[in-house]
């Protein structure tokens, strides 16, 4: 009998060509080599070194959805889709973090919405990884409430002079530029902010302190000060009083990251678990013996299948160019739960060798927790997704409401897979 091929075929639902399957093989064997012994070590130290950020960006990694004038590769965007799944799969999140907010939550608005010179002079180097950055939106009195935030620019001449704190910033500690968000015009709402690009040796900026946190332990994670930080007009990202929407859809991005990035690293989980599951023995048997872990197990694929059917539904809908921010707000909400699940799970089928740092479970589940609070939390998800249902109550006269909801019943605009 012919031997059949279980192999998943190249077309069909999966959104993987050849070539994204060997940019695969490139991007493993280079973790491996690289990345993966050092990641203890770094945990440890709370940092990961300044040779990585240089050996990302000699690779290309860091450019692989940037145009080619800025050292980019201009690829579609299943290959960053492949880039932070590897990265997801060495079982140290900190380390995807970092490097995921340099490619996919700090430099995104700069590439859409920056002028020529301002690409040249801060993309182009954070393409290379001879630069490193940050995106500062959250404060120490504004986080959810992203429009409550305090840190002002003050036009005079052909400057901004900014003034405010900026709180849990990611690669705080190393970057050579901050994404800012700041209030340009208090009067005007939600369009009186904007975007600046701060570089982090001007005069007034200073890293207030390095966080100490749960998981995630090889990210540097910092309050930063800004005291009369001057910065030419042209450090401004597109224009004055576009900052909030830049920075909304920016956040598209960086919550479609973070979905890949914890799907990947549940499955992963999973798997190690499983393979643990095989050869620790209880009463004489493989603790995967039992049917009650053997039904954990399906119940975890159940999830594990279900997220990444969500996310690849919403990368789908990210290359065609469509809005994601309902989707991808109830991917985030949907993964958050999935993916706490597996970890707790996992943790569980270890036994007390699960709570001990050497095991990467241990990890995985102070890493993982991050997710349901960072880059919009669980219940800020939940206000978008309302909002866009219109249930909120914010929407202005009843009749509006009915209407919204009507056209949301008669044309779906997010369909699942
Ligand atoms: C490790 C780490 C790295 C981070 N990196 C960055 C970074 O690089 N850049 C950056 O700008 N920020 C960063 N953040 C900040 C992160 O985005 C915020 O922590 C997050 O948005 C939540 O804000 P908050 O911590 O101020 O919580 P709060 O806004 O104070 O919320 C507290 C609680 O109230 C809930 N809540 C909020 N609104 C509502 C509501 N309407 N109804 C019901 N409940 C609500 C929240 O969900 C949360 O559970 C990072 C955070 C961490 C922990």
């Amino acid at each position: 009998m012919e031997k059949e091929n279980l192999k998943a075929p190249q077309s069909g639902i999966s959104p993987f060509s050849k070539e994204h399957d060997m940019f695969r093989e490139t991007v493993r064997s280079f973790l491996a080599k690289e990345i993966t012994p050092h990641v203890d070590e770094w945990e440890e130290k709370e940092i990961f070194p300044r040779w990585v950020w240089e050996r990302m960006g000699e690779m290309g990694f860091f450019g692989l959805r940037y145009p080619e004038e800025f050292g980019g590769s201009n690829l579609d965007y299943w290959y960053t889709v492949v880039l932070v799944e590897e990265l997801a799969k060495i079982g140290c999140g900190g380390l995807g973090m970092g490097l995921t907010v340099h490619m996919n939550m700090a430099t995104p608005a700069l590439a859409r919405h920056g002028s020529y010179e301002l690409k040249k002079k801060f993309l182009e180097p954070a393409i290379k990884g001879k630069a490193v950055s940050a995106i500062a939106v959250t404060e120490p009195g504004a986080g959810s409430d992203v429009a409550a935030i305090q840190t002002r620019a003050q036009r005079q001449g052909d400057h901004y002079v900014i003034n405010g704190r900026k709180m849990f910033i990611t690669n705080g500690t190393q970057a050579d530029f901050v994404t800012t968000l700041v209030k340009t015009d208090v009067a005007k709402g939600h369009h009186g902010f904007t975007l600046i690009i701060v570089p982090t040796n001007t005069p007034g900026f200073s890293v207030g302190r390095k966080l100490k946190k749960l998981g995630n332990r090889s990210s540097d994670t910092a309050e930063l000060i800004y005291d009369n930080v001057t910065v030419p007009v042209t450090n401004r990202i597109g224009e004055e009083g576009k900052g909030f929407k830049y920075q909304m859809e920016q956040f598209q991005d960086e919550r479609l990251s973070a979905c890949i990035s914890t799907s990947s690293g549940a499955y992963a989980t999973y798997e190690r678990t499983k393979e643990y599951a095989k050869t620790r023995i209880v009463f004489g048997r493989p603790i995967s013996g039992f049917q009650v872990n053997q039904f954990k197990f399906a119940e975890m694929l159940t999830q594990i299948t279900a997220m990444k059917a969500f996310v690849y539904h919403c990368c789908h809908r990210f290359v065609n160019g469509e809005d994601i921010t309902k989707d991808v707000s109830l991917c985030k909400i949907f993964s958050g739960q999935a993916s706490q699940f597996v970890v707790d799970t996992c943790l569980q089928l270890h036994g007390g060798y699960g709570y001990m740092d050497e095991y990467k479970v241990s990890r995985a589940y102070r890493d993982n927790r991050l997710f349901r609070i960072g880059a919009g939390s669980d219940e800020v998800m939940k206000e978008i997704v309302a909002k866009m249902e219109g249930l909120s109550g914010k929407e202005g006269p009843r009749e509006s409401h009915q209407r919204r909801v009507d056209e949301s019943i008669v044309k779906p605009t997010s369909p699942l897979p």
